[in-house]
């Protein structure tokens, strides 16, 4: 029997969605029903196989995202997925660490939503006019299961635009809270929900903390594109006897000082500076022998590559000239359109623009509570190496 108000896909275009892809590109499908952007719908291959359900919106050139691969109804696989995603945190994380990433997004299986917890408080931020309507449910199923104080939106996100959907922050559930402390492995950070890069810290780059923490032993420290100063605190941790952080926002350097003063470090040895990366390295004879660049992603789309390349690899040839022999540099590149195989050869190139010997200690990659989905490769973003420089 024909299923009307099932979206069919063409024949030969259904094959990543039976290898539980998420995403369904408007070239794949063959026949749409009438629907209101944002509503679930049934989809189906060219011979009328059941393949699950996604939300749509014609507006999107990924039109479609699956949400369930099952035949069960899709608010009830939704639920499984949430409540996986907080089995798989649960098993991880202990009173040293209260913040970390609930749900993220495919690599959960709830396309569309990112939720972040800071203790009692939840950031929560939304990509698509599909997930702009499962958000209530979403939300309402949250509250239940982690009664949080609160619950904040913060979906400034410029891919919204993309599904013709406006930027959004606002208070979701609970009291209004501005700032808050949390744990990372002992630490303390503060955390500023409102005035703030994504929701608030770069949880991603946990356990690179904790392996910059076991490097800087003795160490002359540089935290450049340092944001709040996390690494900054890790390394002081660690012993090492002298840290500059450098970023371009005043707000980010701030909190960075204040994210030393609260953890007990202070002194002339830790210094803070609000300059741009490139011009500070230009202008400084650099004495520093533990580099840790992490950039924002250079290559936002796939046609900024290029362009993205060539700014990697001026600041690590930058950082090769300068650096004093024996140094570490910890380097990321979070551009998803920028892979490790590209990023290596970027940084081959600098050295050997810079004529040093360099060798290539570790590879690392996000926190494990920012899971890949392995049947959705696009959830995997961040690649970090550590070099060392003779
Ligand atoms: N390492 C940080 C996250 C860095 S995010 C952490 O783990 O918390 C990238 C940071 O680079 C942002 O704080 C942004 O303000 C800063 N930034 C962007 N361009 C910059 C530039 N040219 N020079 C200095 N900082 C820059």
């Amino acid at each position: 029997m024909m299923d009307n108000s099932a979206v069919i896909l063409h024949k030969g275009k259904d094959k990543a969605i039976k290898n539980r892809h998420h995403w369904i590109f408007s070239g794949a499908v063959k026949t749409l029903p009438d629907f209101e952007n944002g509503s679930i719908l049934a989809v189906r291959s060219a011979d009328g196989e059941f393949l699950g359900c996604a939300y749509f919106n014609k507006e999107s050139s990924i039109i479609g995202r699956m949400i369930s691969f099952d035949d069960r109804p899709p608010l009830e696989t939704l639920k499984t997925n949430v409540e996986q995603a907080l089995i798989l945190r649960k098993s991880f994380f202990d009173d040293d660490t209260n913040a970390y990433r609930l749900i993220n997004g495919e690599g959960d299986r709830i396309p569309g939503l990112i939720v972040d917890r800071y203790k009692d408080v939840l950031v929560v931020q939304v990509s698509t006019v599909g997930m702009e309507k499962l958000k209530p449910f979403l939300v309402d199923l949250l509250v239940q299961k982690l009664s949080p104080r609160s619950v904040y939106e913060k979906s400034n996100l410029p891919s919204r635009r993309e599904e013709g959907l406006p930027m959004f922050e606002g208070l979701l559930y609970g009291e209004p809270v501005r700032t808050i402390e949390v744990l990372e492995n002992g630490l303390r950070f503060l955390i500023d929900i409102i005035e703030s890069q994504k929701t608030g810290f770069y949880l991603d780059q946990r356990e690179m903390r904790k392996l910059v923490r076991t490097l800087s032993g003795g160490r002359r420290v540089l935290n450049a594109f340092s944001y709040t100063g996390s690494f900054s605190v890790f390394a002081l941790a660690g012993g090492a006897v002298s840290v500059d952080s450098v970023d371009t926002s005043e707000r980010a350097i701030e909190l960075a000082q204040e994210n030393c003063r609260i953890n007990g470090f202070a002194g002339g040895n830790i210094r803070f500076h609000v300059a741009d990366v490139f011009d500070f390295i230009r202008d400084h004879s650099l004495e520093n022998d533990l580099v840790i660049l992490d950039p924002p992603a250079f290559a936002k789309k796939k046609s900024d590559v290029v362009r993205a390349c060539r700014g990697y690899k001026d600041i690590h040839r930058l950082v090769f000239q300068k650096i004093p022999p024996q140094s570490l540099v910890l380097t990321f590149s979070c551009s998803f359109f920028v892979d490790e195989t590209l990023f290596r050869q970027v940084v081959f190139q600098a050295a050997r623009e810079a004529s040093r010997q360099i060798r290539l200690l570790q590879r690392h990659h996000q926190a494990y509570d920012h899971p890949v989905n392995i049947y959705h490769p696009e959830s995997d973003y961040l690649k970090g190496l550590l070099l060392h420089v003779e």
